[in-house]
């Protein structure tokens, strides 16, 4: 099978058959393919899409190119996955929620590239934390106390890995098949039989538009029915930044907060995303599953359970570290804050240096930003907007983050 033939198929818009993509696919995994070549047919994919067979076709190929793990003596499990957003530190809330529930939550993170930091930078904020868990570890810790947070392992979906690096450097991340594929692949892999897929929208998003997060949902529950897995997509705003910290430990500092009882925006976000898994996942009806939840928060079993799964994979939270130069930020008029933009404000963060260009730059974990004004509130002139946690001095416009009118 000749691979300049398959890019020139879907350069014409015709699907490739199962046998044409695993020849450019795991050819290019097995370095049979060229870059060059692949880029050429992740291009044309890009411009002419994929059929939904050829969608569940290569998400199979995507899923047996590694390891597959099953929880299924360990009774229920869920997963979730964003897919990203700024200030998002939704699973370290939902995860100690869910585990509190009795769901066993083994959870396998990403770090940030670009403007902050993915989950496990943040748990990584956390002296000692070890996010390099090993299969059996995983295995080990979930019998033991129903969650694990860990960096995904090689061995699972490496095809994702090639193509998405590849992806990334060839400006072909965009296309809403491959995005569905590359997350739901790694979702499956991870053997939960629950997944709630938080789509996110918004000029914070990698999906700015309603259409394309439709579609990317729509195609996610095509694959999960393939799979016979429970799926739950939702779409929600990132216009402005989730929650009042943006930084990692600060992110940290926030998400125990929240589950020693804080009522915020989040808080509301996360006990519906949460209530909606237990629902699927245990098949009692919704009221039953928000009582759980809130039950979770109220007699601190959920914040205690945080604290169990930072203790048993080695973290010290009582040493974690905030920046101590502080700069706090006043407003230059009055009126109501109508919105924070999530993109500028992640681009301040970046700056600061809570995120990373390259996958070996180091992050700051103590800088990042505390919002002390929130949407709708009233501000006067002068009134602290935010507080910045550096330790560098930043140039930066407040009217490009906050707009205040009246
Ligand atoms: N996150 C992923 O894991 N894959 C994508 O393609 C996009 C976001």
């Amino acid at each position: 099978m000749n691979i300049i033939d398959i890019i020139n198929k879907k350069r014409l818009n015709q699907s490739l058959s199962i046998d044409e993509l695993k020849a450019s696919f795991l050819g290019y995994l097995n370095n049979e393919v060229k870059d060059y070549q692949m880029s050429s047919l992740l291009m044309a994919i890009n411009i002419n899409g994929l059929n939904d067979e050829e969608i569940i076709n290569l998400t199979n190929i995507f899923v047996n190119s590694g390891d597959v793990l099953n929880f299924n003596h360990l009774g229920l499990t869920a997963d979730k996955h964003s897919t990203g957003g700024v200030g998002d530190k939704v699973t370290l809330i939902l995860g100690p929620i869910l585990a509190a529930c009795g769901i066993k939550f083994p959870k396998m993170s990403g770090r940030g590239l670009g403007y902050t930091g993915g989950t496990i930078d943040k748990l990584e904020s956390i002296p000692g934390f070890n996010v390099n868990l090993t299969k059996d570890q995983i295995y080990h810790q979930i019998e033991d106390i129903g969650i694990s947070i860990s960096s995904q392992t090689n061995d699972l979906v490496p095809l994702d890995k090639v193509i998405y690096d590849l992806r990334n450097s060839s400006g072909t991340v965009m296309s809403i098949p491959l995005i569905a594929i590359s997350i739901m692949s790694k979702k499956i892999a991870c053997g939960s039989k629950t997944i709630l897929i938080d789509i996110k929208c918004g000029n914070g998003a990698l999906i700015k538009d309603m259409n394309e997060a439709n579609e990317l949902s729509r195609i996610m529950q095509l694959i999960a029915k393939s799979y016979d897995l429970n799926i739950i997509t939702e779409i929600t705003d990132m216009n402005n930044p989730l929650g009042n910290n943006i930084g990692n430990a600060l992110e940290v500092v926030e998400a125990l907060q929240i589950l020693n009882g804080k009522d915020c925006e989040l808080t509301k976000l996360v006990i519906n995303l949460s209530s909606k898994i237990i629902m699927y996942a245990k098949k009692i009806n919704h009221e039953d599953a928000l009582l759980e939840v809130i039950n979770s928060i109220n007699n601190k079993n959920a914040y205690n359970k945080f604290l169990e799964v930072i203790k048993y994979q080695g973290g010290r939270i009582e040493e974690l570290k905030l920046s101590d130069q502080i700069i706090e930020v006043r407003s230059n008029k009055s009126g109501i804050l109508k919105e924070i933009n999530a993109l500028n404000i992640s681009k301040l963060a970046f700056n600061l240096g809570a995120g990373r260009l390259y996958l070996e730059d180091e992050i700051n974990y103590g800088v990042g930003i505390e919002l002390i004004k929130n949407i709708n509130d009233q501000v006067n002139i002068n009134d602290v907007l935010c507080k910045l946690y550096i330790n560098h001095q930043v140039n930066y416009n407040i009217d490009d983050i906050f707009r205040i009118e009246w």
